[in-house]
């Protein structure tokens, strides 16, 4: 895989989440972010999507990959959701072939691989020549679980919560914006380790991503390489959202 895990999932929440004034003493974090009912629904019931291979510079197969892999997200976390009586959408998907397309939350980054943008409740997923060259089927599965924790962040309140507290230094905004990221890393894992058995892979796939998390770049946005690695694994492991309360963690974790 040419690319790093980091510039897959890079500037995703930026347009989102840099808005505030800088300001000294900012609140403590709402219980919206600290006590989210997601935290107490348990384990994702959803055990089986099976993959649908993607050959090499095939644009249309991968974007039925995404199709269908979709659906079994929405499936998996409608019942997470549904388990406390949280109310359910699903979320658009649109397939870009080149960065620079139009959203809602503006122009797609370079070097971004996907985008949430929670305006349109819409994820926009760039499959470039690059990514099609060598697709990997469980990095484009990594990625759009991870657009996906965004869109179960937004469907808990937690985005909005995050978004509306004005008056924000910039390092308090970094600081939210790794939880935010570290979180939807979690749920992605989460996801992942949910359906893993009905993959057929070994489980040197998910080490690998793990280990190419691991071996990326630190972000001030996103995290350090080594927390992103912690937290997608953390979630896989437990295939559940329970642990994924980077908004109780220690500094460490989220640094
Ligand atoms: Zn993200």
């Amino acid at each position: 895989m040419r690319t790093p895990l980091l510039a897959l999932i890079a500037g995703a929440l930026a347009s989102v989440l840099f808005t505030g004034v800088a300001h000294a003493a900012p609140p403590a974090y709402s219980p919206v972010l600290t006590k989210n009912a997601i935290y107490k629904t348990g384990k994702l019931e959803l055990k089986e999507c099976a993959e649908q291979p993607v050959n090499g510079g095939d644009l249309d197969g991968a974007r039925v990959y995404l199709v269908f892999l979709l659906d079994c997200l929405n499936d998996s976390w409608s019942q997470q959701l549904a388990k406390k009586n949280i109310p359910f959408s699903k979320p658009g998907l649109e397939v870009i072939a080149k960065p620079g397309a139009r959203t809602a939350c503006g122009r797609f980054p370079e070097g971004a691989q996907a985008l949430y943008c929670p305006k349109n409740k819409k994820i926009t997923f760039l499959l470039d020549q690059g990514i099609l060259a060598e697709p990997f089927e469980l990095f484009l599965m990594e990625v759009l679980a991870h657009e996906y924790g965004h869109h179960v962040q937004q469907l808990t309140g937690m985005l909005k919560i995050v978004d509306r507290v004005k008056g924000k230094s910039k390092a308090r905004l970094y600081d939210e914006s790794r939880r935010v990221e570290l979180q939807a890393e979690c749920m992605s894992g989460a996801f992942i380790g949910s359906v893993w058995h009905s993959l057929g892979r070994r489980d040197f796939d998910f080490r690998y991503i793990v280990t190419t998390a691991q071996n990326g770049y630190d972000y001030a946005s996103h995290g350090k390489a080594s927390n992103i690695a912690w937290w997608l694994k953390r979630g896989f492991d437990a295939e559940s959202p329970n642990v994924c309360n980077t908004w109780a963690a220690s500094k460490s974790k989220v640094s």
